[in-house]
Parts: structure tokens; sequence; C-alpha cells
């Protein structure tokens, strides 16, 4: 990895077919990725599914990671690893899936375009999203939302529990 390795956050998530070893094999994945290393990863939080659709409970994580990549690589990447873990899109905003990964931070970057938005808006939004991030860096600042440890947790929303973990992840 060469000096110029950024710091980013990656949010992890899945319903299906054994969701725990599915996080655990997306991490795998990421830090297998010549240009990545995985410095961090948080434990696991079962929520209830959100939306419209019956389905299973979702399991999610987040990892640190340190990058060469951009930040567009990297989406590129997380992609190729969410085909190669047979993901199939089906259009379906709020439907089952076997692995989602999404860009949360990366670097001190703000990026809105088409393909790719950071931070993740869904940080300060869902708490299946901000828990697990504020577990591995609470004192991270996101560019435009603030320090992590101080983005308000949603009482609202569906509860959300830390799944305890057995065994290592990498
Ligand atoms: P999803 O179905 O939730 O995985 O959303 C995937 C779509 O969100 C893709 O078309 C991505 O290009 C887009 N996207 C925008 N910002 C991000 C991000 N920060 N992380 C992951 N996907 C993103």
């Amino acid at each position: 990895m060469s000096s110029k390795a950024k710091p980013a956050y990656v949010g992890i998530g899945s319903n299906l077919r054994e969701p725990v070893e599915q996080i655990a094999a997306a991490v795998r994945h990421l830090d297998a990725v010549e240009d990545v290393s995985v410095t961090a990863c948080s434990s696991l939080y079962r929520s209830a599914p959100m939306g419209p659709v019956e389905q299973a409970d979702f399991i999610n994580a987040a990892v640190a990671l340190r990058t060469s990549l951009s930040a567009l690589e990297l989406l590129r990447t997380m992609q190729a690893i969410e085909a190669t873990m047979g993901r199939v899109r089906t259009g379906e905003h709020w439907g089952p899936r076997v692995i989602d990964l999404d860009l949360l931070v990366y670097a001190d970057e703000r990026i809105k375009d088409a393909e790719l938005i950071v931070p993740h808006p869904g940080i300060a939004l869902r708490n299946f999203v901000l828990l697990p991030l504020r577990e591995i860096a609470p004192e991270l600042l996101i560019p435009g939302l603030g320090r992590v440890t101080d983005i308000a947790v949603d009482e609202k929303e569906p509860r959300i529990v830390r799944v305890d973990l057995q065994g290592e992840f990498l």
C-alpha cells in the first residue's frame, strides 16, 4: 500500500443466505484487494427490515480501511465484490439482499454525482449505518455532518441489537 493511502469507511449489510457468513466473506474480499487494507471491523448489528417487503432481519457492520484507490475506484471495487458474491440487482429498493456494500466516508471528500454520494446519506438517517460506524470511529469528523458521536440516534427506528460474535472476522 502506498504512503498516499486514504482512510475510508464501508457499511455492510445482508439478510440472505447466512448473513453473518456473508458479511465475514465481504470483509475478507475487501481486505484481499491489493490496494485496500481493512484496519478495523465493528460488531454485527441485527435489525428488523424497513419498508413494505416481508423478509428476514438484516445484519449490518462497518469496517475502516485504508486505500490508494480513488473513491470511485473503491465504489466500483465494492460493486465487483457484490457481483462476485452473487448479488442480483432486482431494482427492488427495499428487497432482500445477499450483500450490500455502501461507501460511507472517503477521507475528507464530499462527492455528489450520479454514481456516488459521499458521505453516504444513510449515516445520519439510519441507525444500522450510524451505530456500527460509531463503534469503530466515534471521533471521526464527517464532512458536513460533524463528529460521529454527536450524530443523533433515531429513537423511532426499529430496534437494533448488537450480536455477540464468535470467532474472528479477519
Ligand atoms: P443500493 O441498491 O443501495 O446498493 O444502491 C446502489 C446504487 O447507489 C448504485 O447505483 C451506486 O452508484 C449508488 N451510490 C451512490 N452513492 C453510493 C455510496 N456512497 N455507496 C454505495 N453506493 C452508492
